[in-house]
């Protein structure tokens, strides 16, 4: 395979080569879950395209550690703790385990290490000593500890902030804020008595949101690693506040790409619990389609635009799936693949990671004329990278249940006798069932649908 991965980098508003630092080894950070809900089918977009980028990375020939954290304390976890009554680990531990049972049914590599914010406060704690030290962070008098940004002068250089946006002197101690907010951020949270916290040399207190990622991946990755990722909307603040405090510690540059995911809609509208359109992996299942046409659908939108979700483009997805998989049912598979098409496919994904394009080069290649093996041995090389799960489907031929057979069979009996009325309505009760007909040369082809 060649190596000529070109990536878009966030840093530079370019499209560039990706060079890792210690070749084959590549280092990569991903924002990981707040653990205070199931993910949405926007976070689940964002992950299905993080593990589009590690999978392209490895067909490259590159050995990828991934790290991703997990968010168990922050300021919606600890207020929805609270109103459960129940501990912090009570409270995130059922999200945890569903976070990860979403991702094995959308056949997401798991990262490397996973490492959770609580299990890293005294890391956290030395970290910010030093930002202190440094003068980059002030204690203000409740004992909060602020990362000070105009001691960074760099500071809006990944969101390319205006820098007339910047209020001197300002700051902010929620874990989220917008925009407009451009504040000195908390990095330690002084608490109340009988609040959920930790011992520091400033009193009692927490540490912010933006502190863990820099800590965690630094730990894992070194002060410097390959690709930092996670979704648009993380650009700022918190990725520009990661820069500030990693690169305000160490003086090098903390991650050399960063890599954000789009947004998903739905129905063209951002997603919102108010709006009654947030739907999880759950929402979908219960609807009766299959995770895996989820991660079809994430494989039609290119991660740079917007995906727009709609219970008719996720039917669409379902269905091209179903016929993907029909069409390779009676494939065998050979040691020689069909090398234009591969040469094209990894073009594709090669090129910031034009899946959509990839996706129409394996329909091109089921469609076209090659014999079916050759076609087989090429399709397997590009699941490497989609994850549909067709090596399940391919060469095996569905298993019809004994009583469709039997309504099969008996309407191929009336078709041949003419009796069309009848015939149709053997189609239709065969459909029922769950499986449909189509009528070949070579005698009646049963499918799957849903
Ligand atoms: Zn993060």
């Amino acid at each position: 395979m060649t190596v000529s991965l070109k990536l878009y980098n966030t840093l530079t508003r370019q499209v560039e080569e990706f060079k890792p630092l210690n070749p084959p080894h590549v280092g990569m950070y991903t924002c990981g879950p707040t653990v205070h809900d199931f993910a949405h089918i926007g976070n689940l977009r964002t992950f299905i395209f993080e593990d589009l980028l590690q999978k392209v990375l490895e067909a490259e020939g590159y050995k990828v550690v991934r790290v991703m954290n997990l968010t168990d304390i922050e300021d919606k976890i600890i207020k929805k703790a609270k109103e459960k009554g129940v501990s912090l680990e009570e409270f995130t531990t059922p999200y945890e385990l569903a976070f990860f049972e979403d991702l094995r049914k959308l056949n997401i590599k798991y990262a490397d290490i996973y490492p959770k914010a609580t299990e890293h406060i005294g890391g956290m704690v030395k970290y910010i000593e030093v930002l202190v030290k440094k003068g980059l962070a002030y204690v203000a008098e409740d004992g909060s500890v602020y990362f000070d940004i105009s001691k960074f002068p760099e500071y809006g250089k990944l969101s390319q902030l205006d820098k007339r946006e910047v209020k001197a002197g300002a700051r902010v101690k929620a874990d989220e804020y917008s925009k407009e907010d451009v504040q000195d951020f908390a990095l330690w949270k002084s608490v109340d008595p009988g609040e959920v916290g930790y011992d520091s040399p400033w009193g009692r207190g927490r540490p912010g949101w933006h502190i863990e990622c820099s800590v965690m991946s630094q730990q894992y990755l070194g002060e410097t690693f390959d690709i930092h990722g996670g979704a648009v909307d993380l650009i700022f603040p918190h990725h520009e506040n990661e820069i500030a405090q990693s690169e305000g510690k160490t003086g090098k540059q903390f991650s050399m790409f960063f890599v954000e995911g789009e947004h998903l809609l739905v129905n063209g509208q951002k997603m919102a619990k108010s709006l009654k359109n947030y739907f999880t992996l759950r929402d979908i299942e219960a609807k009766g389609f299959e995770p895996l046409a989820l991660r079809y659908l994430a494989l039609t939108a290119h991660y740079r635009d917007k995906l727009n979700f709609t219970w008719k483009s996720l039917q669409a997805a379902q269905n091209a799936l179903n016929n993907l998989r029909e069409e390779v049912r009676d494939w065998d598979q050979s040691k020689i693949g069909c090398a234009e098409y591969e040469r094209r496919f990894f073009n594709a994904v090669d090129n910031d990671l034009n899946v959509p394009q990839a996706l129409a080069i394996l329909w091109e290649l089921v469609k076209s004329d090659y014999p079916t093996s050759a076609k087989a041995e090429s399709l397997l090389k590009f699941d490497k990278i989609l994850g549909l799960k067709l090596d399940e489907y391919l060469g095996k031929p569905l298993e019809v249940p004994e009583e469709v057979q039997k309504l099969v069979d008996q309407r191929e009996k009336v078709r041949k006798n003419k009796d069309f009325q009848k015939s149709d309505e053997l189609r239709d009760e065969i459909k029922k069932m769950g499986y449909e007909m189509e009528d070949t040369p070579t005698g009646p082809k049963v499918k799957k649908v849903l």
